[in-house]
C-alpha cells in the first residue's frame, strides 16, 4: 500500500509561543504548497505554544498540521501539571509523540505507561507517533531488533486494528538523538522493516503495509534523501534541525 511520507518536527522544550509563531510563518514561506501533495508536514510545539500554532495554521489555512510532544494516560482528574488527550484533541492536535527516549529516560516512563499513553491517544482520536529505539550498549550487543520490536509489542497491548490503522512508529536509536551520529540507511531499514513485520504479525500484512514507520536521530538536509530512499522508511522525526525553518523546509522538500 502506498504510504505518504511524513516529516515531523519535534521542537522539544524550545521556542516560546512568539518564537513558535515565527517558526511556522517562516516554514510556510520556505516550503511551497506543491510539496504537500507528496509529504505530510507536522510540527510539535511545547504545550504552551500549541494554541498559538493552531490559530495560525487554521487561520491562514496552512497545509502543515500540529501535534503535541506528550499526553497523560488519564483523560481528566487530579494530575497536576499533566495535559490530557481531550485537551489536545480540542486544540486540533492530529498527532502526539509517545515514548520519546527523553521521556523514557528522564521521566522513567516504562512500557506500561507508554502503552497507557498510546491507548489514551487513540481513545481521543489522536494518532500516536510511538518512539522506540535502543541505547548504544544494546546496539553493540546486536540486540537492537529484539529490543525495539519488544518495545513496539508492549506499546500495542489492547490496541484494536481500527486504532492501529492510524499508528505512526518512529525508530529512534538513542545513540543517534542529538548526537550528530546518524544511523546508516541500512541500519534504519533493518529496524523499520522489523517493526513493520511486528505490526504485520499482530494485525496482518495489509494493515502493516499502511502504517508509517519513521526514522529519527540527527536527521539533516544532507542525510534525509538516502534515509527516505529505503523501502520501509516513510519519513523522519526531526529534532534539532526542525528548529531552523529553512533547513526543515529543505528536509521536507528533499523527502517529498
Ligand atoms: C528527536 O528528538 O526525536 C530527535 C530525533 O532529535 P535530533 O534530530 O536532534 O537527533
Amino acid at each position: 500500500m502506498a504510504r505518504k511520507t511524513l516529516i515531523a518536527g519535534n521542537w522539544k522544550m524550545h521556542l516560546n509561543h512568539l518564537e513558535a509563531i515565527a517558526c511556522v510563518q517562516k516554514l510556510a514561506f520556505a516550503l511551497p504548497e506543491k510539496y504537500y501533495d507528496k509529504v505530510d508536514v507536522a510540527v510539535f510545539p511545547s504545550f504552551t505554544s500549541i494554541r498559538s500554532v493552531q490559530t495560525l495554521i487554521e487561520g491562514d489555512k496552512l497545509l502543515m498540521v500540529h501535534g503535541a510532544q506528550d499526553l497523560s494516560q488519564h483523560d481528566s482528574g487530579p494530575y497536576t501539571g499533566d495535559v490530557s488527550g481531550p485537551m489536545l484533541a480540542k486544540l486540533g492536535c492530529r498527532f502526539v509523540i509517545v515514548g520519546h527516549s527523553e521521556r523514557r529516560e528522564i521521566h522513567h516512563e516504562d512500557d506500561v505507561i507508554v502503552n497507557a499513553k498510546v491507548r489514551a491517544a487513540f481513545r481521543n482520536g489522536i494518532a500516536p507517533v510511538l518512539c522506540v529505539g535502543e541505547g548504544l550498549e544494546v546496539r553493540e550487543a546486536g540486540r537492537h531488533v529484539e529490543h525495539t520490536t519488544a518495545q513496539l509489542s508492549a506499546a500495542l497491548q489492547k490496541v484494536t486494528p481500527e486504532q492501529a490503522q492510524s499508528l505512526v512508529v518512529a525508530y529512534e536509536p538513542v545513540w543517534a538523538i542529538g548526537t550528530g551520529r546518524v544511523a546508516t540507511p541500512a541500519d534504519a531499514q533493518e529496524v523499520c522493516a522489523a517493526l513493520r513485520a511486528t505490526i504485520a504479525g499482530k494485525y496482518g500484512d495489509e494493515l502493516a503495509g499502511g502504517v508509517r514507520v519513521l526514522y529519527g536521530g540527527s536527521v539533516k538536509a544532507k542525510n534525509i534523501g538516502e534515509i527516505v530512499a529505503e523501502r520501509d522508511v516513510d519519513g523522519a522525526l526531526v529534532g534539532g534541525a526542525s528548529l531552523d525553518a529553512d533547513e526543515f523546509a529543505q528536509i521536507c522538500a528533499i523527502a517529498a
